[in-house]
């Protein structure tokens, strides 16, 4: 069969008239949330975090998360992440159910297919930029110098490649947090999951990343965003409100991008 857009998984070819292609339609999401519930506790006390949260995630997509502190949005993240499990519901994640995994499987499909980009950067310090991005395909045993070759491809990817060898204390903010960037991208993951990216940074350090995060969209990265900033909300494709672990509006400001509707092969 002809190659197709990576991970896609593909039905209902379509027959085109023009020689030698066809079009077909790439219909599993990246992510899948059915009547996810989560209770923190039990009985009196218990905390009732997410109330039944359902949508999907198309490939291509960047949605931003937003709510007021207490609605229920890291629980949310926690789960898309793969950090942990729903009470109820199902959660799927590049079409594999989730909702029910063991710890260690859990841990690997994070690793594989999840991208973290965190307020706090959480980059290891006194060790280069290139030895940051290069961690998480060491924990895939991947051989020195493959890692090296794509650690290297991220850094470029995010206008980074002349700081490779730089520790982070000699970074910028904005150019610590690119680096976390280059770093949950270079596993090439389905899912890029973003918690108050720029929570931390200045202006300028902000519209840097921003800036990077929407470019790495535009080239057909998926990206869920959680931020309480309305400014860099408006980067996202779609937005999401939650309150007291409900979804209550879900629009979508911008078409996703016309390849995550058909995919034609040739
Ligand atoms: P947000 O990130 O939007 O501020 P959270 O998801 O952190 O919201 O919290 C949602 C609700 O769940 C809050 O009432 C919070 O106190 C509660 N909560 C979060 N984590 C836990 C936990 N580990 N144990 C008990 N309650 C929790
Ligand atoms: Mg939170």
């Amino acid at each position: 069969m002809a190659p197709v857009a990576a991970g896609s998984d593909v039905a209902q070819p379509a027959g085109d008239p023009r020689a030698g292609l066809r079009t077909v339609t790439a219909i599993r999401p990246v992510l899948h949330v059915e009547n996810v519930v989560k209770t923190y506790g039990d009985g009196d006390t218990a905390v009732h975090a997410l109330r039944g949260v359902s949508f999907s995630v198309e490939r291509g997509d960047y949605v931003a998360i937003m709510g007021a502190s207490g609605s229920g949005k890291s629980t949310l993240m926690n789960i898309l992440g793969c950090l942990d499990i729903p009470s109820g519901g199902r959660y799927l994640l590049d079409g594999v159910d989730v909702s029910r995994l063991e710890d260690r499987r859990l841990a690997l499909i994070r690793n594989r297919r999840i991208g973290f980009v965190f307020q706090s950067f959480n980059l290891i310090p006194r060790t280069t930029a290139q030895a940051n991005v290069e961690l998480p395909l060491a924990y895939a045993r991947m051989k020195a110098r493959e890692r090296h070759r794509r650690a290297r491809a991220a850094l470029e990817l995010v206008g980074l490649g002349d700081r490779a060898n730089h520790e982070p204390s000699k970074l910028s903010g904005g150019q610590q947090q690119r680096v976390a960037v280059a770093r949950a991208l270079v596993t090439a993951p389905a899912l890029v999951l973003a918690d108050e990216p720029t929570g931390n940074l200045d202006s300028h350090s902000t519209a840097e990343v921003l800036a990077v995060l929407d470019r790495l969209n535009q080239s057909g990265r998926t990206i869920v965003l959680i931020t309480h900033e309305p400014d860099v909300a408006d980067h996202a494709r779609r937005l999401i409100r939650l309150v007291d672990g409900r979804i209550v509006t879900d629009v979508r400001h911008r078409p996703l991008p016309y390849l995550q509707r058909t995919v034609t092969v040739a």
